[in-house]
C-alpha cells in the first residue's frame, strides 16, 4: 500500500496550523497513529505544541534537522509537518520515502516570504504532492482574500520571527502599497 503527500499552504495567519491540527486530530479519531513535527526554530507559542492563532493545539516534537523525520516516525501511519518552510530542502526526499513506505503525509508551510517569493523547500514540496490546499486570510486593509504576509516591522531577512505586532495578512493590491 502506498501513502501520499498533501501540503496545506498560505499567508500567516491563513489557518494552515488550524487545517493541519484538524486533519490530523481526524486521523487520531480514526485510531491511526500520528506524528507530528516543527522545526525547533519555531517556539513562539510553546516549545512543543503546535499551536494556532485560534489557540488550538496539538503535541509535537520540535526538530533540528529534516533527517530527524526519518528516524522518529517508526511505525506510524500520518506524520504531520507544520512551518515546513523552515526546513532544508532535505525535507522534499524524507516526504517522498515516506509516502513510499506507506505513510499520509501533511505538510503546513508558508508558500511565500514576506516579499512574495517562493519560501524554501515549499515548492518543492508542492510539486511532489498528490494533494494542495491553498487557505486563505482576511486583507487587514480591505477585507478582501488575503494571499500575502506583509511585514510592518523593519528588516529584510528572510526569516524573522514574528506575530500580529511584526505581519499582518494582506490581498495583492494593499500587500503592493
Ligand atoms: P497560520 O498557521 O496559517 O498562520 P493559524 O491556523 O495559526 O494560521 O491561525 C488562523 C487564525 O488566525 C484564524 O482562525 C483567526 O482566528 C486568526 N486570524 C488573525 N488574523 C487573521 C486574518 N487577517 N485573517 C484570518 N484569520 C486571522
Ligand atoms: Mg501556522
Amino acid at each position: 500500500k502506498t501513502g501520499w503527500i498533501e501540503v496545506v499552504c498560505g499567508s500567516m495567519f491563513s489557518g494552515k496550523t488550524e487545517e493541519l491540527i484538524r486533519r490530523l486530530n481526524r486521523a487520531k479519531i480514526a485510531k491511526q497513529k500520528v506524528e507530528i513535527f516543527k522545526p525547533a526554530i519555531d517556539i513562539r507559542y510553546h516549545h512543543e505544541d503546535i499551536v494556532s492563532h485560534n489557540s488550538s493545539s496539538i503535541r509535537s516534537t520540535p526538530i533540528q534537522s529534516s533527517h530527524e523525520i526519518l528516524l522518529l516516525s517508526g511505525d506510524c501511519d500520518v506524520v504531520g509537518i507544520d512551518e515546513a518552510q523552515f526546513f532544508d530542502e532535505g525535507i522534499v526526499e524524507i516526504a517522498n520515502s515516506l509516502a513510499f513506505n506507506g505513510k499520509r503525509v501533511i505538510i503546513a508551510g508558508l508558500d511565500m516570504d514576506f516579499q512574495g517569493n517562493p519560501f524554501g523547500p515549499m515548492p518543492a514540496l508542492m510539486a511532489i504532492a498528490e494533494y494542495i490546499t491553498k487557505v486563505h486570510a482576511v486583507c487587514m486593509v480591505c477585507g478582501d482574500v488575503a494571499n500575502y504576509s506583509y511585514r510592518k516591522a523593519a528588516g529584510k531577512e528572510q526569516v524573522m520571527l514574528g506575530e500580529t505586532d511584526s505581519y499582518e495578512a494582506r490581498c495583492r493590491k494593499c500587500f503592493h502599497l
